[in-house]
């Protein structure tokens, strides 16, 4: 087992004690009964017209349940209830300490019930269950707890006005939140959202992915038994050209979050401007650059975390290190160090705790994947890792991680997500070259430089157009800070205070003295 990266510090706990073994995931996957109906004011329920679609699990092609496919008049539903709980007061009236409260139960329900969602989340969309058990629980508590704790801590503001009146600035809920969320992450990245929307007393409309709706469904039992009032929140699962575009278009949304890709995020801004303009935050894609300069203070710790960057939840990561600058001199030296730690990845059973590397969430993301690893053979590239697909458990759907070597930043290796475990290295002669070819790209979500230079390492983090820059480590971060990207990335934070100015407006009040 390779040593995680910084940010997956969370992977040295010694879990392997308390995440079982495969027999006991097995037996337990065997004996799950995952709820597939949509949950709409404190019910679970059948779509409108009956509709349903399979959720396969990608570790072997089997059906684990059918899930309701809800439409407009489904939306319809959970935004009348929805805007009722709003207006009723039974959530958005408490004291911020009350819901905090009633938030932290939530939390501590998540934890109790940790191994249940940890394995519909492996089952759902393939994830190492070790992973799921770890990362994604904690981070979904963590999101929770410190979000809940730090609503209570809130104050408002007095403008400095002169001795005739008083200026208050307020923050007020927005109202009806909904939020579209991708299956990479399903339940932290769910959790970013519910956190604070919650906390400020919104009512909130989840729309998981299609590929990953298990989680939120089994989230809003939870979040029910914790005492949050019916109607507050509520899962539509389904399409998003269906479910998701019927809350887009929504003319009694408030606001709409995202966390997708950066073509979905353009098109729900125009269904904004095409309905009632809803706020519209979006969390989109990347393509970070991960630089290593020769001069950095450890190479052998660069080369691991350049591995689990790229590798690390098969590179269905936004901030995934995709795009590997390596300086000239060192590059031939460098690269054998990380073709070593790659072999460290392998993919194998998602319900083996010892695996690191999991399924491919479907077929076509699959089939993306392997379009672009022959794309970029196609163009020039050099192939020196992996490249095929493996089938560790039969059925699945499973590719190697893959690393090319030779790249230019104009192939479209370089230019594009892939999202999967494919690497793009690329050769660079001086800083400035460096800094041009990571900011050469559409999107601006992360990046990281490798330096023992002080002054280069300010200069570069600074140069760099990306919301979350690492110096000598990858993908640190925490709900301390917050989290988002420049460019096609996207707008907004997540995480951190600063994610409550998505759910509030800010009201000025005037008073005459
Ligand atoms: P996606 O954009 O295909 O889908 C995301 C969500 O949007 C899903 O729930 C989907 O059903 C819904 N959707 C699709 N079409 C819609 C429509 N017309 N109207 C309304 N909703 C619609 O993305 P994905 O494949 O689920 O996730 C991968 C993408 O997510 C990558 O681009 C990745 O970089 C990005 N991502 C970004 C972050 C971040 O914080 N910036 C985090 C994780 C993932």
């Amino acid at each position: 087992m390779l040593q995680p990266t910084q940010s997956l510090r969370i992977l040295e706990h010694p879990f392997m004690a308390n995440v079982q073994n495969l027999e006991f995931w097995q037996a337990s996957a065997n004996n799950l009964v995952a709820e597939g109906r949509a949950f709409i004011n404190g019910q679970y329920v059948d779509a409108v017209d009956g509709g349903t679609f399979a959720c396969v699990s990608p570790i072997d092609q089997r059906i684990l349940c059918q899930v309701a496919s809800c439409t407009e008049a489904d939306a319809d539903l959970a935004v009348a209830a929805a805007r009722a709980a709003f207006e009723s007061g039974v959530w958005s009236g408490l004291a911020p300490a009350a819901r905090k409260t009633i938030l932290l139960r939530f939390a501590d329900l998540i934890d109790a019930n940790a191994d249940e969602l940890a394995l519909l989340e492996t089952l759902d969309m393939g994830k190492p269950i070790g992973d799921s058990r770890t990362v994604d629980i904690n981070g979904t508590v963590r999101a929770l707890r410190w979000t809940a704790e730090a609503v209570d801590k809130i104050y408002d503001e007095i403008a400095p006005t002169g001795p005739g009146e008083v200026g208050m600035v307020t923050r007020e809920a927005v109202g009806v939140v909904a939020a579209i969320v991708p299956w990479n992450f399903p339940m932290i990245m769910a959790a970013w959202k519910f956190s604070p929307a919650l906390a400020m007393g919104n009512s909130f409309i989840l729309k998981p992915s299609e590929k990953s709706p298990l989680t939120a469904l089994r989230l809003a039992a939870l979040a029910q038994q914790a005492g949050i009032p019916d109607g507050v929140f509520n899962v539509l699962p389904g399409y998003g050209h269906t479910a998701g575009k019927a809350l887009a278009l929504h003319m009694d949304v408030d606001t709409l979050v995202f966390t997708g890709s950066t073509a979905i995020a353009k098109q729900l801004m125009i269904y904004a401007g095409e309905s009632n303009l809803k706020r519209v935050w979006t969390e989109a894609g990347g393509k970070s650059a991960n630089v290593v300069f020769a001069d950095a203070p450890d190479l052998d710790a660069a080369a691991i975390a350049a591995a689990a960057a790229i590798c690390y939840n098969a590179g269905e990561v936004c901030t995934a290190g995709s795009r590997l600058l390596v300086e000239a001199s060192i590059a031939v030296a460098f690269m054998a160090k990380v073709r070593a730690a790659v072999t460290g990845w392998q993919p194998g059973n998602p319900l083996d705790p010892s695996t690191n590397v999991g399924a491919i969430v479907d077929q076509p993301q699959l089939a993306r994947v392997m379009r672009y690893i022959a794309q970029g053979s196609k163009q020039g590239a050099r192939l020196t890792m992996g490249g095929q697909q493996v089938s560790p458990v039969g059925g699945g759907l499973f590719v190697q991680p893959t690393v090319f070597e030779d790249v230019t930043n104009g192939m479209v290796i370089a230019q594009e997500e892939i999202f999967g475990p494919v690497l793009a290295v690329i050769r660079f002669h001086d800083e400035a070259e460096a800094l041009r070819i990571a900011n050469d790209s559409i999107y601006g979500l992360a990046a990281s430089v490798w330096t023992g230079n002080l002054g280069r390492a300010h200069r570069f983090a600074r140069g760099l157009r990306a919301g979350s820059v690492w110096v000598n480590q990858y993908d640190g971060g925490d709900m301390t800070a917050p989290f988002g990207g420049y460019k096609q990335s996207g707008n907004g934070r997540d995480k951190s205070l600063h994610a409550f100015d998505k759910y509030s407006e800010l009201k000025a009040t005037w008073i005459k003295l």
